[in-house]
């Protein structure tokens, strides 16, 4: 007998990710519409994302801009760089801007502040940063200056795993949760999500994952593919020794990623989820409609400029890479419009919706 697809208990998350028959899953997909239709309807948000740089002291195995990524032409923008892309996404009529980044202590406090500052007074645009694990203060002023949301992927449940793959930094222990739930305190909409099928993730691990999205009723949770990177320890010997046996370790395909995209929609209802680029990646024709049909309801396309963008790869192939912003953008509406949705206006904050049926 397999759970019900309403009132999902932890076990229940497991069973569907598990999964196979395609009839069956053909019902998790059409009930995960469905509850994305009801809950947060039919607007496709688009943030547009910048990629302010690839400069980053940490040394996350399976990332290709981290600190031991091997030899890397490294990058900052600049104040007035990353103000025009905000400018481009406010023309697009995007209703928030990210701006993404390495963990890159040359990336100031007040730098960042100052940006925020600018892009709030020009835009008016929602403001989103993931920039790592920064220090409190910094993470303050931000929001005092208008930052509205933080995304941060705990990228895993299982602690030992992540240690292996997040080493700490000199002096520190890394607490992902924790500084979510300290931003969410200063008022931050808090984002987080991990990566579908990194060795060692096993199913249990991946109903944990989403079983904590829930229990920290996270605002947006982001699902991707682990795409191996050739330069990163992860997808050599360090990955072949945390590989779980074959009938434990999750694959990082997209079948396994929608299940886990459909089942968070399922859990975590009125979230806001985006239909990854690494997910349009794994499948460039179908991956990111395949996303907003199975519970999505935001796209990110990117804004960095072509020169920067090629030096942000931290997965291999990232789609689109030499496109052009207008070019993305236009795809992007398209796409959106097939699919029989509408464009999101305004800044797309999670509403707290109550079930509708
Ligand atoms: N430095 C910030 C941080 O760590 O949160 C933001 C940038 S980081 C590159 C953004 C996310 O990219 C990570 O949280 C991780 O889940 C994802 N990522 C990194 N390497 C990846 C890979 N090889 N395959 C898929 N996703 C990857």
């Amino acid at each position: 007998m397999r759970p019900a697809l309403d009132g999902l208990s932890r076990d229940g998350v497991l069973a569907w990710l598990r999964e196979r028959d395609e009839e069956a899953l053909g019902a998790l997909w059409r009930r995960a519409d469905q509850v994305r239709r009801a809950r947060v309807g039919d607007a496709v948000h688009l943030r547009g994302l910048v990629e302010v740089t690839n400069y980053c002291v940490r040394h996350c195995a399976y990332c290709g801009i981290a600190a031991c990524a091997g030899p890397l032409p490294r990058y900052r923008m600049t104040h007035d760089e990353i103000l025009a892309c905000a400018r481009q996404g406010r023309d697009f009529g995007f209703g928030t801007v990210v701006l993404q980044g390495g963990e890159d202590p040359g990336l100031t406090g007040p730098f960042v502040a100052a940006v925020v500052r600018a892009i709030k007074a020009e835009t008016g645009a929602a403001i989103a940063l993931s920039l790592g694990e920064r220090d409190d203060a910094d993470l303050r002023e931000w929001r005092s200056e208008g930052a509205d949301r933080y995304l941060l992927r705990f990228e895993t449940t299982d602690a030992a795993l992540y240690r292996r793959i997040h080493p700490d930094v000199a002096g520190t222990v890394s607490d992902r949760i924790g500084q979510l739930l300290r931003m969410r305190d200063m008022g931050y909409e808090i984002g987080t999500g991990v990566m579908v099928g990194i060795p060692g993730q096993t199913w249990d691990t991946l109903a944990d994952d989403i079983w904590t999205f829930r229990d920290y009723d996270m605002d947006m949770i982001g699902i991707g593919p682990y795409l191996p990177g050739p330069r990163t320890p992860l997808a050599g010997a360090l990955g072949a020794e945390l590989a779980a046996p074959l009938a434990d370790q999750v694959p990082n395909d997209e079948l396994t990623t929608l299940k886990a995209v459909a089942l968070t929609r399922l859990v975590c209802p009125d979230t806001n989820i985006p239909s990854t680029t690494a997910l349009s990646i794994l499948d460039p024709a179908a991956g990111r409609a395949n996303g907003l049909c199975r519970g999505a309801n935001v796209v990110m396309p990117n804004l960095t400029p072509p020169e920067y963008r090629v030096l942000y790869e931290i997965y291999p192939g990232k789609a689109a890479m030499h496109e052009t912003a207008d070019a993305l953008a236009e795809k992007v509406i398209a796409l959106v419009d097939s699919l029989g949705r509408t464009m999101g206006s305004g800044p797309g904050t999670r509403l707290r919706t109550p079930p509708r049926e």
